[in-house]
């Protein structure tokens, strides 16, 4: 398995080739390379048998780079409008490759041979701070792989807590002893939905008591009669979760203080969802749309969205830190003992669900302490200009619908000639789009209609360069 110094040298070189030349140029490659051919191209990939003999490492390099590397799309790039993308910052992508030469294990803590989990835990507390949220609203926190898993980790400690509360039920020991979990949300982003799947709540238990389709308004008088209900018949219990912001627009959920007394008065789990929303607490004229968030019982936040950092990356945070233990912590008597002096940090293996885990604090450790809160704030609030500027163009233009006004980061438009206007003719528009190569977009369904929706979330995205790059490729997709 050995490699000579010369190979590895010669590999990380062509590496940091590779780094400067794409940091030089993402702005102007191809956003997307739309090419029929690469669906062949995956046929062939997949029939490649395992080789008997090594075949060297640069050698494997150059095949990588032709097969994968050169067409790639540009994802971290400016106008990569798909999903809420995220760009890297140069430096957690320094972060991350020095997370991965190091290959530390971060499931233990261990004062006295690494400040690791120290590391992990501040990295959490100053994405507090970026947000104006005191570090005593959240003692418990972990990084996980994305705010899926955060949204399910939210539900594996909620329904702990909801059973303990009610019927002190340990359903970490026991099970569900026959009891019904229900999710009750608005407009509840569809990984909420999944991760009740996933432990057991079930699909079929999410109650959604919106009243827009944003999630904006609940009713709230539905909402406490079903908790009100739970408690009289006594064999159901709620998590109930808020959207800080709903996918489509953006919009947060209201009155999250009188769901709050809600929750409190009938001993149910509050739950905010704010995988990309958490950072419009940074940005002072945006502030106010994201309220009361330190009064959740667990909440969820992105590091590979907004934040610029590698995939995969995502933030959790709870007030419980005992019960998050009850849930995950570990029996095995080596894994328990290993907690001995240093600082009041948890074992991260007893926080969350991975027992081994990457250092992957360092990525996002690295990229807060280059650019500050500063550099962060002013990035958020140059993608909300960029958007609103976006959308006034779309508002202005005749062939084109802007679905709801900005909000956040998201716009959300479709194309109003009939031909783009099915199922059928948004996608055909979306490809369009993508074809030119200037921009990428995700199809999505706002009130039962096809539309389109561009996420600005990425550090390089400028508003002298990148808006009229943009705005040339949705012209150019209306003329085809
Ligand atoms: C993106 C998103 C998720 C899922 O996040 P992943 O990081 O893709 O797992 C959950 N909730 C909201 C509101 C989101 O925007």
């Amino acid at each position: 398995m050995d490699i000579s110094r010369a190979d590895l040298q010669r590999a990380l070189e062509r590496i940091v080739q590779i780094a400067l030349d794409r940091n030089d140029t993402l702005p102007e490659l191809p956003v997307v390379k739309v090419n029929h051919d690469f669906v062949q191209a995956e046929s062939q990939l997949l029939n490649t048998p395992l080789p008997e003999n090594g075949q060297g490492l640069n050698d494997i390099f150059s095949t990588v780079y032709q097969t994968v590397l050169k067409d790639a799309p540009s994802a971290n790039g400016p106008r990569y409008f798909g999903l809420i993308t995220g760009g890297t910052t140069p430096a957690s992508i320094v972060g991350d490759f020095v997370a991965t030469l190091y290959d530390l294990n971060v499931s233990l803590h261990l004062p006295k041979e690494t400040v690791a989990t120290a590391i992990e835990q501040l990295t959490l507390d100053m994405v507090l701070d970026l947000c104006y949220i005191p570090r005593e609203a959240f003692p418990g926190k972990i990084l996980t792989t994305g705010a899926t898993a955060s949204n399910t980790v939210g539900l594996m400690v909620g329904r702990q807590w909801v059973a303990q509360q009610r019927w002190n039920i340990d359903i970490a020991e026991d099970g569900f002893c026959g009891k019904t979990i229900r999710l009750i949300g608005g407009r509840a982003h569809s990984s909420m939905i999944k991760a009740a799947a996933m432990v057991g709540i079930g699909r079929r238990n999410y109650i959604d008591v919106s009243l827009d389709d944003e999630g904006h308004q609940w009713d709230l008088d539905q909402l406490e009669k079903i908790l009100k209900e739970q408690q009289v018949k006594d064999v159901e219990a709620s998590i109930v979760v808020v959207g800080y912001g709903e996918i489509n627009t953006s919009c947060f959920t209201n009155d999250v203080l009188k769901i709050r007394e809600l929750c409190t008065k009938y001993d149910a789990w509050l739950h905010i969802d704010a995988a990309f929303g958490l950072f419009a607490r940074a940005i002072p004229t945006h502030a106010h749309m994201a309220p009361h968030i330190e009064s959740a019982d667990s909440l969820t936040s992105d590091g590979h969205k907004w934040l610029n950092v590698p995939y995969d990356c995502g933030l959790f945070y709870t007030k419980h830190v005992d019960v998050c233990e009850q849930v995950f912590g570990a029996k095995s008597a080596y894994l328990a003992t290993a907690n001995a002096g240093g600082a009041d940090i948890r074992q991260p293996l007893n926080m969350g669900i991975e027992n081994s885990r990457r250092f992957r604090a360092l990525p996002m450790y690295m990229s807060l302490l280059t650019y500050g809160a500063k550099g962060y704030r002013d990035m958020f609030a140059s993608n909300c200009r960029f958007t609103e500027l976006l959308g006034d163009w779309i508002n202005e233009n005749p062939e084109l619908e802007l679905l709801m006004p900005v909000q956040l980061n998201n716009v959300l438009f479709s194309a109003t000639a009939a031909k783009w206007n099915t199922q059928g003719g948004n996608d055909a528009f979306i490809d369009a789009i993508k074809e030119t190569g200037l921009l990428y977009v995700s199809k999505t369904v706002y009130k039962g209609k096809p539309a389109i929706r561009a996420a600005v979330s990425n550090w390089r995205t400028n508003i002298d360069t990148d808006l009229p790059i943009t705005i040339k490729g949705i012209e150019k997709a209306l003329q085809s």
